[in-house]
């Protein structure tokens, strides 16, 4: 093992890359979208596997020319050239598994899996669950809880729109994440100014470019309530949940910025396992068949609503809560999955866990951070890392795309594994400038 620059520039780290391809070894392609926040967890995952890695990225890398073995570039955003491209690459090569670390990359994954017949989900639902309106479509004929929805084109009138759908409501994008674009409206003047604001979102050059789905809004019922995330695995068709986070703190509008998750959930028994009933039956409905996935859904007095499900794993740098088994990551066990590598016991961990994805107070250009030792020597505190970067733009949302760090905790319950990170919190502060 060594240090490698990742494709990102961060440093990460992960198997030696030059070594030769011995035969008897597993070869594994990761899909490595260049925004991403897993790169480094997948790649420490890797290097504790005794494989092959062979890293994709969709951004042209000067080094992939010199290690064709390890280092490629594919287009993520056309899944069938990604495709052909890897069954040209893998003629007289052998490779054993592909995972995509992130949203962007997990349709060209499952097309790539396809061709080459490895373990993965199948194109069509992997598809499904990048397309919101698809995903709605999909689970309503199923008969899976889920708020009822509607959709309009960008081009319509907001006034018209705003006329024909109920309140309160949730406009948003069809293929974006991390809540960015997702707006509540109460009233439909409240609505129009959403609407206008989402088709801005949809139009900036990075979202526009980014292909299919930019011409629509969603709109769905708001559900009130609880909401909580399932982090599980699918193994032949069978869900096992991984993990069960609470969302402690309300998140009803008009803007969702993602905060405080706990494990293990404190939600009733029952109420757990009609969470953990309906992810596996959003799972089915949309055919996801074989790797991790990670549901959101809203609990109240009429049962569990299924907000969202993506055949991947949990996003930012979340994962980093979890421990299974003996000390099995989350992106271990993915992998282990993939290449068919035995699994063992993947109970979590017995302590409880926390993870609050730092607020953004406001927009700016990121000056200075102040309190990190502080807060870091909170009890309970395990980490607090900033992931910006200084004399970054902040943006809020619902624009917004990145964040601004995460603080994360492991404590004997999850009431003082959220205690810890609200007091940690408290020590930060963000000097963000003109
Ligand atoms: P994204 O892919 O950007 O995360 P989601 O559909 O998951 O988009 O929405 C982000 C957040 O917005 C959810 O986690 C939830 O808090 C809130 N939300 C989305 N849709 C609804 C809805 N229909 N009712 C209530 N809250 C919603
Ligand atoms: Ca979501």
């Amino acid at each position: 093992m060594r240090a490698l620059t990742g494709l990102d520039g961060q440093r990460s780290i992960g198997p030696d890359m030059s070594a030769g391809c011995a035969n008897h070894r597993k070869r594994l392609l990761l899909l490595v979208p260049t925004t991403t926040y897993r790169t480094e967890d997948f790649m420490e995952a890797a290097g504790r596997l005794d494989v092959d890695l062979v890293v994709a990225s969709e951004r042209d890398n000067t080094m992939a020319a010199r290690f064709p073995d390890n280092l490629l570039t594919l287009p993520f955003d056309r899944p069938e050239e990604a495709a052909r491209q890897i069954e040209t690459w893998a003629a007289g090569r052998r490779l054993d598994a592909v995972v995509a670390v992130d949203d962007a990359a997990v349709v060209a994954g499952a097309a790539i899996a396809d061709a080459l017949g490895l373990r993965s989900n199948p194109v069509a639902a992997a598809s499904a669950t990048r397309n919101k309106l698809v995903m709605r479509e999909q689970l309503r004929a199923a008969g899976v809880p889920a708020p009822l929805f509607t959709s309009a084109g960008v081009a319509e009138d907001p006034a018209e729109v705003a006329q024909r759908v109920s309140y309160p409501c949730v406009l948003k994008p069809l293929m974006l994440s991390a809540s960015r674009g997702v707006i509540r409206a109460d009233t439909p003047g409240e609505f129009a100014n959403a609407f206008r604001r989402v088709a801005a979102i949809l139009a900036t050059p990075d979202v526009a470019g980014s292909g299919a789905g930019a011409d629509r809004i969603l709109v769905e019922a708001f559900v009130p309530g609880a909401e909580v995330a399932l982090e599980g695995l699918i193994c032949d068709g069978v869900l096992d949940t991984l993990a069960l986070f609470d969302k402690p703190d309300p998140l009803d509008g008009p803007f969702f910025e993602e905060t405080i998750y706990v494990t293990p959930s404190r939600l009733p028994a029952d109420t757990q396992a009609a969470v953990r009933d309906g992810t596996a039956r959003a799972a089915a409905a949309l055919g996801l068949r074989d790797g991790p996935v990670h549901a959101e859904l809203r609990v109240n007095a009429g049962g569990a609503w299924l907000i969202e499900i993506a055949g991947r794993s949990i996003g930012g740098l979340c994962s980093r809560t979890l421990r299974f088994g003996t000390g099995m990551t989350l992106e271990e066990i993915i992998l282990r999955h993939a290449l068919s590598l035995p699994l063992g016991p993947t109970e979590r961990e017995g302590a409880a866990a926390g993870v609050m994805m730092i607020p953004i107070p406001r927009a700016g250009v990121l000056r200075a951070v102040h309190g990190r030792e502080e807060a870091r020597a909170e009890p309970a505190i395990e980490d607090v890392a900033i992931s910006a970067h200084l004399g970054q733009a902040i943006v809020p949302l619902p624009e917004g795309s990145q964040y601004l760090g995460f603080i994360f905790s492991r404590a004997a319950t999850p009431e003082a594994a959220e205690a810890a990170l609200r007091r940690a919190h408290a020590h930060l502060r963000f000097d963000i400038g003109p």
